[in-house]
């Protein structure tokens, strides 16, 4: 049995070949089996942002088709792993990155690209810690160059939704 430990793993496509997006409409979701206790485990793609500024279907299926989400997400699974922390009741500990991308009419799961994820990242935490113009301040420095991340381009698109323009 694998032992609960905080591992920051580097995955492959092999490690996400059984990797899905749910809602393959607007990827709200993305589920798959753990690359280290390969339990099942999904991660909501929107939890590190505040309620205003969550991703809507509509914001998706309006995107231009390179958009794509970069993040770093855990395992959650719900099998036992001993020496889990107190008061962790899910996971193994692993984290990885993934992107999520379209491909044709569907959402695909893919290994992270590093300096999306590293810019996704950075954006949630700003986003948890501050207000809405130091968020506006941080996506405006990483989109310069980057197609579009989970935060940044909900981001931009409640920021020129408020008539900025
Ligand atoms: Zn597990
Ligand atoms: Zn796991």
């Amino acid at each position: 049995m694998i032992t609960y430990k905080k591992t920051q793993l580097q995955v492959s496509q092999t490690d996400l070949k059984e990797w899905r997006v749910n809602n393959g409409h607007a990827p709200t979701s993305v589920t798959g089996p753990c690359p280290r206790c390969e339990d099942e485990t999904t991660d909501p793609l929107v939890r590190d942002l505040p309620e205003n500024l969550l991703m809507t279907a509509d914001v998706f299926t309006a995107a231009p088709l390179r958009l794509q989400i970069s993040r770093i997400i855990e395992c959650e699974c719900s099998e036992p792993h001993p020496k889990r922390p107190h008061g962790v009741s899910v996971g193994c500990g692993a984290s990885w990155q993934i992107t999520v991308k379209r491909s044709g009419a569907h959402w695909i799961v893919e290994a992270g690209d590093p300096v999306m994820a590293a810019a996704a990242m950075e954006l949630a935490k700003e986003a948890a810690a501050n207000d809405l113009k130091s968020i506006r301040a941080t996506a405006e420095k990483w989109l310069a160059g980057v197609a579009a991340l989970l935060g940044l381009f909900t981001l931009s698109g409640a920021l020129v939704g408020k008539g900025h323009h």
